[in-house]
């Protein structure tokens, strides 16, 4: 037994060490906050500035308009690259921060100046190497019989010819830019290897995995689960579909090479089906079904609209994408609508992303968490909104008469299906691809792809070929280990849409549309937008759908289809 001295003696101890560590607790919190007030105060305008900048170049297309962009981007670059700036926020990693809130804005804050650390003549070799095979990219056409080819006369052919030979031609023809960058790609990935090195990463994709708050192993673990769910689903799809590509050439299934797969990588799903969804759209009004659909799901968009730049004009960029200026709900849409199938499809898409941004994601969030979980949440929160474009049920339900339904349903179905079975099986090549290539740059990289291109995709690689073909992806230079997330928005996109059909709609997810349901709206709102980075992607996940991110939702979305 204690004496009662001793007793009161620990009591004093535990005590005075138990106020001593709080009151460190509270000096590293007070010190971590300085950290983050200061990124705001200095950056914040940095970030506005590029926004705006980025927004004026796209719209009006002007080269001082671009200049500006880039130096606007370089003083943010800089800002973020400050060697003092990022020791002391390396020190504040280390420290146990007690405010949750503060601890994960040092965490984000982290990987944000990580990624800029880079030595700046590395850099400046990696970005000229890179741009000089871009460059490559821009200025190489197809050549066929000495006569050179655009990309969407390659295109053309791939898509209408029934001749294999000339297919075969032209296919040939657009992958011979391979061989005239495979040099410098090889010598890009070197120095991106160098550079991660420098920051202490085995290889650059394991760097830019990292810097993604993921892990290989985690990719690949879902990547895996995804391979075995739908390679089934794939193979009957596929046998849809050669059989309808062979018919079109006068071949046998078994004659099928990459030319009659209508898209160079097989990565888009081939047009073979009657029905033209785009009669239908032709006299939709795009905007106003837009407007309307988001208003009825409570989740009005007309601010948005009233900011954005929709249709086309002179030196306007010709793509699509949406912004949130200053993380106070200046959200704006940039787009060329006119009224088909893809621009309906687009516009959901886009409007998707402005509903998860600054409007709906309280004030209260601090700044720098003020913004998607992941570019894969918000990706997936647009493709969940984009999906129903396809669906006549949907149309009608918005007010639009469809003269055929039951058609349009069936081709739609049919279409999405292939899209995005067809694109998830090509992310698994660009995945693995791209994985092994930074692992070892030196491997026979010509096989590897054949081999991954076989094994996913289900593609004969033609016989005898020897080539860089994989050299001839832009997005290996351009966007370097990025593509699995779009697949893993479309994941994200499956069990979020499961969880509100089970939870909110109480329906059939298989059939559940959210048109006119207010609900939908409060549960975005609540369970996916409200956080805002606050959780990293997988956690935000488990709070939304009861389970990390896995392949099931997916997969049963194509259960007996
Ligand atoms: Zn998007």
């Amino acid at each position: 037994m204690l004496p009662i001295a001793t007793i009161t003696l620990c009591a004093v101890i535990l005590t005075a060490s138990l106020s001593l560590s709080a009151q460190a607790g509270s000096n590293d919190d007070a010190r971590a906050r300085k950290f983050i007030a200061e990124h705001e105060a200095s950056i914040r305008p940095l970030e506005k500035a590029v926004n705006l900048a980025w927004w004026t170049a796209n719209v009006s297309g002007k080269d001082e308009d671009f200049k500006t962009k880039e130096q606007a981007q370089n003083k943010l670059d800089e800002a973020l690259a400050h060697k003092e700036r990022f020791a002391e926020l390396k020190a504040l990693k280390q420290l146990k921060l007690r405010d949750r809130l503060i601890a994960r804005q040092i965490d984000v804050l982290y990987l944000t100046y990580l990624e800029k650390q880079v030595d700046a003549d590395l850099l400046k070799k990696i970005t000229s190497k890179a741009n000089a095979i871009e460059q490559a990219f821009n200025v190489f056409r197809a050549r066929v019989d000495n006569k050179e080819m655009t990309d969407s006369e390659v295109r053309k052919i791939l898509k209408e010819s029934k001749d294999s030979t000339r297919r075969k031609a032209v296919w040939e023809a657009s992958k011979a830019v391979g061989p005239v960058v495979e040099k410098d790609l090889r010598e890009l990935v070197g120095l991106r290897n160098e550079a991660a090195r420098a920051l202490g990463f085995k290889d650059y994709h394991v760097m830019q995995l990292f810097l993604n708050e993921q892990t290989q192993e985690q990719v690949l673990a879902l990547f895996d689960q995804l391979d075995e769910l739908t390679r089934e689903p794939y193979r009957r799809a596929k046998t849809d579909i050669d059989a309808k590509l062979a018919l079109h050439s006068g071949i046998s299934v078994n004659d099928l090479r990459p030319w009659h797969y209508q898209d160079p990588f097989f990565q888009e799903a081939p047009a073979v089906y009657d029905a033209d969804l785009d009669v239908v759209y032709a006299s939709v009004d795009i905007l106003k079904v837009c407007k309307d659909y988001y208003a009825g799901i409570g989740l009005p968009i007309d601010d948005v609209i009233a900011r954005s730049d929709l249709y086309e004009k002179p030196g306007k960029s010709p793509h699509a994408f949406c912004t949130d200026m200053d993380r106070e709900g200046d959200v704006r849409v940039l787009a060329n609508i006119v009224p088909n199938e893809y621009w309906m499809s687009t516009m959901l898409h886009e409007l998707g992303h402005s509903v998860y941004s600054s409007k709906n994601i309280p004030r209260a969030v601090p700044y720098v968490l003020r913004g998607e979980a992941h570019i894969l949440t918000t990706e997936g929160v647009a493709m969940m909104f984009e999906r129903p474009a396809k669906s006549a049920d949907w149309l009608q339900q918005m007010g639009v008469t469809v003269a055929d339904p039951k058609g349009f349903n069936e081709t739609g179905e049919k279409m999405l299906r292939n899209q995005l079975l067809i694109f998830s099986r090509w992310c698994q090549v660009m995945l693995r691809f791209e994985k092994a290539l930074y692992a070892n740059p030196n491997q026979d990289l010509n096989q590897l792809w054949w081999d991954l291109v076989e094994k996913y995709q289900m593609v004969k690689r033609p016989e005898g070929r020897n080539a860089p073909d994989y050299a001839s992806k832009i997005h290996i230079v351009v966007a370097p280990a990025y593509y699995h997330n779009y697949m893993m928005g479309q994941l994200f996109a499956s069990q979020v849409h499961r969880a509100i059909a089970r939870k909110v709609l109480k329906a059939d997810p298989d059939t559940a549309l959210y048109v006119g349901h207010a609900s939908v709206g409060e549960f975005m709102k609540k369970r996916v937008f409200a956080p805002g980075k606050t959780m990293p992607w997988n956690a935000l996940t488990k709070f939304a759908t009861g389970e990390e991110l896995n392949a099931k939702a997916f997969a049963a979305d194509f259960q007996g289809k």
